[in-house]
């Protein structure tokens, strides 16, 4: 039994990892300021055994008491529409709140382990993506705030092992889904599902062809699991390499959905990515893992979650 403290432990990811871990029998100390964490997503761990909430913003000086084995840093908006309103506070948690995690690791002699992004690779002009790419990153564009902090952050966290002998792991994480989005979180798949319950039109930005990879939170939250609990200390993609257009994921939205919900073509954000699919055969072959949850299992899944909290 381990004692993890994972930052950002109210949030999407964070919250399933809080439950994956429980399960295990570890010690989980959940840290979030609730900007874009949701109280309603731990609830049902608050009072129980093995687990304590801090609510707290990682960007000021981090302090736990007692031994910590492992730091878990999830904390930050990873919605372009949050990260786009919070952009200082998003450079601010990827780059001080990361040093702030790291000093934490360091000083408890922790196992570091860093949620990054596909979003490192920025528009790639590699497909798909393998870990050695650098990338194509715009950092004075719009999006840049979120991207240069991860990459700022991954920087750090190569640069803390090297120094001080922190042990890490660096986890490139692509779309990914399920239960526990906010429904109006500007994603793709949480705003079209939401849009379709609802008998709306389908906002489709630019002409649809752009692509994106989509994971289901269980199969992703298995990965990070593998990654964390193998000895692999640098950058790996978790993701599924299924890849499709907007315009298909809105048809398997309409199926799943029952619904004829029409399409609202809208402008192209500033710097989308045209196009993004992992090449995940380093974590196979560290640890064996693949994702399982095909989209349409996923999606009607994820439905019927958004729904009830809509209800
Ligand atoms: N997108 C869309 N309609 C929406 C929201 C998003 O067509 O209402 C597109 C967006 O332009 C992008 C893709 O869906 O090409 C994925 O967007 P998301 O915000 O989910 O994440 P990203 O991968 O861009 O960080």
């Amino acid at each position: 039994m381990s004692r993890i403290v994972i930052t950002g432990g109210a949030g999407f990811l964070g919250s399933h990892l809080c439950d994956a871990l429980l399960a295990d029998d570890h010690e989980i100390v959940a840290i979030d300021n609730l900007v874009t964490g949701r109280v309603g997503n731990i609830e049902h761990l608050v009072g129980t055994d093995n687990f304590q909430f801090v609510r707290q913003d990682v960007t000021d000086y981090l302090w736990v008491p007692g031994d910590v084995d492992i730091v878990l840093h999830f904390a930050s908006p990873a919605s372009p529409i949050d990260y786009l309103e919070i952009p200082i506070q998003t450079l601010k948690v990827g780059s001080l709140g990361t040093h702030n995690a790291l000093g934490l690791a360091k000083d408890k002699g922790a196992r570091f382990f860093l949620a990054s992004t596909s979003e490192v690779y920025g528009d790639p002009e590699v497909h798909p993506q393998t870990e050695g790419y650098w990338g194509n990153v715009n950092p004075v564009g719009v999006r840049g705030c979120y991207d240069e902090a991860k990459r700022f952050a991954e920087a750090m966290t190569m640069a803390y092992h090297r120094v001080h002998g922190v042990d890490i792991r660096i986890a490139r994480i692509f779309n990914t889904y399920g239960p526990r989005m906010r429904p109006n979180d500007g994603r793709v798949v949480s705003t079209f599902l939401t849009q379709s319950l609802s008998s709306k039109p389908i906002t489709v930005f630019g002409d649809g062809t752009q692509t994106r990879s989509f994971c289901y939170v269980d199969d992703l939250i298995e990965g990070i699991l593998a990654l964390l609990w193998s000895d692999h200390a640098g950058p790996v993609n978790v993701g599924n390499p299924a890849e499709h257009t907007m315009l298909e994921l809105a048809e398997v939205v309409q199926q799943v959905t029952h619904r004829d919900s029409p399409i609202d073509y809208q402008g192209l954000p500033v710097d989308d990515p045209t196009r993004r699919r992992p090449d995940i055969s380093l974590l196979t072959s560290i640890s064996g893992w693949t994702p399982s949850t095909g989209l349409v299992e996923g999606l009607t899944t994820t439905a019927q979650w958004l729904e009830a909290e809509m209800d």
